[in-house]
């Protein structure tokens, strides 16, 4: 009981806002490249769905937004996804998928009653989007969002609703592409967190870390050499058994990596982390050789969860016969 109250504790000094692995659209539109239905075109349809899941419906958005680059978040002039408008009221498939996969980022998981610790966490954003695993306790449901979005999904497909079905499934893909950022499925070490309980910098410094570790995404993606790139579209498939396992797959093997990744961000950054960092904080400590070892951690759990996801993909749509 005492472990379970300094852990929220912990959780609400920690958990805030902003946090969200960055570049999801860049990250789906490589993992998608030799999708077999990738080009196939599908008619953009109304959304007709009574959901179980509640929603800011401030921002969220249920009409098409092809060709606004509207969710799309990657740095400001760069054109991967591409993003042209409708043709005839259809879209092809990597561009519901790609352009959509952003989109739970953009405010419609925020401001909502959604867990018992609500009141003391604060950030709705963070429970759907973040599943913390640190010893025993576990908390948050980014693992059951992917499952909620591949289930809605599933249903729109079985009704003949193919756009629904790309985009409530290109939502699944961005649940389950957080959870291959470690810090959605760790904030820190559990003395960290008893230590951020007590101490706002200490609390800062392993913010800042989370926050360098989803820009670290888009360094790879847009600033960096091919190697994120080549590592996603290169990943082979990997099948498993239900669709639950396919996520846990992606926790597991990003938590194992969560202790090396962490650690190596402290010692390569140490006390800057109580400021936010900034891409050029990473380009310059790339440029002296400083991130190799995250580069190296960081590509793997890429390739692994790229070939988990591309798995998914493919099992799932074969059973809705998409493929
Ligand atoms: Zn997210």
């Amino acid at each position: 009981m005492k472990r379970t109250l300094i852990f929220i504790l912990a959780l609400l000094l920690i958990v805030t806002s902003a946090f969200s692995w960055s570049g999801h659209s860049a990250y789906t539109y490589y993992l998608i490249q030799e999708l077999p239905v990738k080009d196939k075109l599908v008619s953009i349809t109304e959304y007709s769905y009574k959901e179980d899941r509640e929603y800011n419906l401030e921002y969220l958005i249920l009409e098409d937004v092809a060709g606004k680059r509207k969710f799309i978040d990657v740095p400001y002039g760069m054109d991967i996804p591409p993003d042209p408008p409708p043709v005839n009221n259809q879209l092809p498939v990597w561009q519901i998928l790609s352009i959509y996969a952003p989109e739970p980022d953009f405010g419609m998981d925020e401001g909502l009653k959604l867990h018992p610790l609500q009141g003391l966490i604060g950030n709705s954003q963070g429970v759907r989007h973040m599943r913390y695993k640190i010893g025993v306790l576990k908390a948050f449901e980014a693992d059951k969002s992917f499952l909620y979005f591949a289930d809605l999904s599933k249903q729109a497909f079985e009704n003949g609703d193919e756009y629904w079905g790309y985009r409530f499934l290109a939502r699944a893909l961005h649940y389950i592409e957080d959870l291959s950022q470690p810090y959605h499925n760790s904030p820190g070490t559990f003395f960290e967190m008893i230590g951020a309980a007590f101490s706002k910098n200490k609390a800062n410094k392993l913010n800042n870390a989370h926050y360098l570790m989803d820009d670290y995404l888009i360094y790879l993606l847009f600033y960096s050499d091919d190697a994120s790139k080549e590592i996603i579209m290169g990943a082979q498939p990997i099948f498993f058994e239900s669709y639950e396992d396919y996520v846990k797959e992606v926790m597991k093997y990003t938590l194992d990596k969560f202790p090396i990744i962490h650690k190596e961000i402290k010692n390569v950054f140490g006390e800057k982390l109580e400021r936010p960092l900034t891409l050029v904080d990473i380009e310059n400590a790339d440029k002296t050789g400083k991130l190799a070892k995250i580069k190296a951690e960081t590509l793997s759990i890429l390739s692994y969860s790229s070939s988990v996801i591309k798995g998914f993909l493919l099992d799932f749509l074969t059973s809705v016969g998409e493929i």
